[in-house]
């Protein structure tokens, strides 16, 4: 058996243990942990939705209605009346057929490829794709062919020279440790070109992107057509929680029958989807928000530009400075959390060797006040003091 407390000291020693800090109070811009005020960058709230008083107000009257507990697995008797007009709400706002909830994100990667493919199949991946998706494919048993970020003539290579019954083209939309956006259009047309599914996973751009906040798929103008799959979650941009895909009815229905994550575990609580539900109409009540996100990303850019900082090139609201090594990465976040900025450090094996980074996050919560005091303080550590 190996040794587990060995195991941890080589970790430590690397630079790459992973603690967990307790919050008191909810997800806002300043945060109560362990008695004190700090200022979050790190949180995937992007529009400020996380404490909206409608979303409380939703879970309320959800739980008045519904109780707390789903009970069982949508298949068996969990599946309420609010989870179903969820999905049909999902549906429509994502302009498809179907869409299927599922309790996690996670969850949902997991189902869509492992019940889509098997052994003699193989998925096509982003080098840089999230981890779900990754264990998908390990869990599928599927070939996975990964090629270099964003290398679109990699995976027309990999494409031409596959000689696999069924082919699955998979991205992130926007990349969630890097910011920047996947080439749809392209990767549509590749996927089109050589037979294969093409699955967005919209985790970080469902509510943020595109002109009503439906995603990356908006934000491109690509349909149902080029995109066959959409998954996105619920917990990031929405403020709320849970996750689900999108597409036609057969996809939908074979899902259902076939995914094991989604057959095997209970409903999220019906009060949860009530609040998702609330998300959504607030996506077309506060359009402001996505606004307001935009003009705090042009305006932290510009300052850190000016700064000098290791900006990515990155036009969402996931702002990394590239530190690189991880030991340098995490004395950098402990030093501004000493002087009340929470950004969290993003090591191996999350991101490559060699590409620590310090992951920002804004979200329309902030303030530009707050964002200078960003920008100052990291001036401090990173350039000169002003
Ligand atoms: C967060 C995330 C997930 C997982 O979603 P959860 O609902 O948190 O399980 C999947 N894909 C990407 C790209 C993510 O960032």
């Amino acid at each position: 058996m190996k040794d587990l407390t060995q195991q941890l000291a080589e970790r430590d020693a690397a630079g790459l243990y992973r603690r967990r800090r307790v919050v008191d109070g909810p997800q806002q811009p300043w945060l109560r942990v362990d008695g004190r005020e700090v200022l979050s960058f790190c949180s995937n709230d992007y529009l400020g939705l996380a404490n909206h008083p409608k979303l409380i107000e939703a879970m309320k009257r959800g739980a008045d209605g519904y109780g707390v507990g789903s009970g069982a697995a949508h298949l068996v008797s969990g599946h309420s009346r609010a989870h179903h007009q969820l999905e049909e709400e999902l549906a429509e706002f994502t302009s498809r057929e179907r869409a299927l909830l599922f309790s996690t994100g996670y969850m949902a990667n997991l189902g869509v490829i492992a019940s889509l493919l098997g052994p003699g199949d193989t998925v096509f991946q982003d080098r840089l794709n999230h981890a779900s998706l990754l264990d998908g494919a390990l869990l599928s048993r599927a070939r996975l062919s990964r090629y270099a970020h964003r290398d679109m003539a990699a995976l027309e290579q990999q494409l031409v020279r596959s000689k696999a019954s069924e082919r699955l083209v998979v991205s992130d939309g926007v990349f969630s440790m890097d910011g920047d956006i996947a080439p749809l259009p392209t990767l549509a047309t590749l996927s089109q070109q050589h037979q294969a599914w093409l699955m967005v996973d919209d985790a970080h751009g469902f509510g943020v992107l595109g002109a009503r906040g439906a995603g990356v798929l908006e934000h491109y103008q690509l349909d149902s057509q080029q995109a066959p799959i959409l998954m996105a979650t619920l917990g990031k941009g929405l403020g709320s929680f849970g996750a689900f895909v999108a597409g036609d009815d057969a996809l939908i229905e074979y899902l259902i029958n076939s995914a094991r994550p989604y057959i095997y575990t209970t409903a999220m609580p019906a009060a949860q989807a009530e609040v998702s539900r609330a998300a959504l109409r607030l996506l077309d009540e506060e359009g402001w928000r996505r606004e307001k996100l935009q003009g705090l990303i042009a305006r932290f850019r510009h300052g850190a530009e000016q700064l000098g900082l290791p900006l990515m090139d990155s036009p969402t609201a996931i702002q990394p400075l590239l530190i690189g090594s991880a030991p340098a990465a995490l004395q950098l976040s402990e030093a501004l959390y000493d002087d009340g900025l929470w950004i969290s450090a993003i090591r191996p094996p999350t991101v490559p060797e060699g590409t620590a980074r310090l992951r920002i996050t804004l979200s329309a919560a902030h303030s530009e006040a707050q964002l200078d005091r960003l920008l100052d303080t990291l001036a401090c550590h990173l350039a000169e003091c002003g």
